[in-house]
């Protein structure tokens, strides 16, 4: 079995070789290392050979994390599960991004209560590109109204759109998807020139970031190909 380290050199290689070939900087895309479900010492692994940036799906099992590594100052911890209103206070403030955003009333919720002290939380709008009934995730006809009404908020700073595509579409229909998230940005970003700075898209797994980073993912998130199989959640 390789080990962790071994495994974010390969899936650093498979993100330089896709930058490359897409004719982008070479540090225009970050990895986000999916970590839900993996222990804190699997995440000291990742830290010891670069890792910074986790993301993270389930409040209670991320806050336990983030409290057993409080001794590594620089990580950087995203929370990009859904979100429930009534947990948007812990999730405004233990998080330096939030990848999950789909309404307003949750926009407004971690604006209000993240600590004005802290820098203003970065967030994504997660798109349901494919309009998928089960997937959480807005519609891309709400995106206008939804950023509208965002930029007002002291609180966030709007970087860019997420999306978790169909896993079961063909090659061509994810890139597609992909396609669709970015230029919807573009469009966005011309539209709303103060909204923030529109600048991420996030996309990309472990089994289709060449795709997404042909498209202009910024941030891949990946799980299984630096971590192996998560267990079944019974
Ligand atoms: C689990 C998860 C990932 C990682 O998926 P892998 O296929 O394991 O790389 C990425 N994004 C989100 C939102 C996830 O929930």
């Amino acid at each position: 079995m390789s080990s962790i380290a071994d495994n974010i050199g390969s899936v650093t290689r498979r993100i330089q070789k896709a930058t490359l070939q897409a004719g982008r900087k070479p540090d225009s895309v970050q990895l986000l290392a999916v970590s839900k479900t993996r222990s804190a010492d699997e995440l000291r692994e990742a830290v010891l050979a670069g890792q910074r940036a986790f993301g993270e799906n389930y409040l209670q099992e991320a806050l336990d994390k983030i409290e057993a590594l409080n001794d590594i100052l620089d990580i950087e911890w995203h929370f990009i599960g859904p979100i429930q209103s009534n947990k948007t206070r812990q999730i405004a403030n233990s998080f330096a991004w939030v990848h999950s955003v789909d309404r307003l009333k949750i926009a407004r919720r971690l604006s209000e209560q993240r600590d004005p002290s802290l820098p203003p939380l970065n967030i994504c709008l997660q798109v349901n590109v494919n309009e998928e009934e089960s997937k959480s995730g807005c519609r891309l006809d709400e995106l206008p109204q939804l950023i509208a009404d965002i930029s007002e908020l002291p609180g966030i700073r709007l970087r860019g759109l997420m999306t978790i595509p169909d896993p079961s579409q063909s090659e061509t229909d994810l890139r597609n998807s992909f396609h669709i998230l970015a230029t919807t940005l573009a469009s966005l970003k011309a539209g709303h020139p103060d909204a923030g700075p529109l600048d991420t898209l996030s996309m990309g797994m472990s089994g289709d970031l060449e795709l997404a980073i042909a498209e202009g993912a910024t941030w891949v998130r990946v799980g299984t190909a630096l971590f192996g199989a998560r267990p079944v959640k019974s």
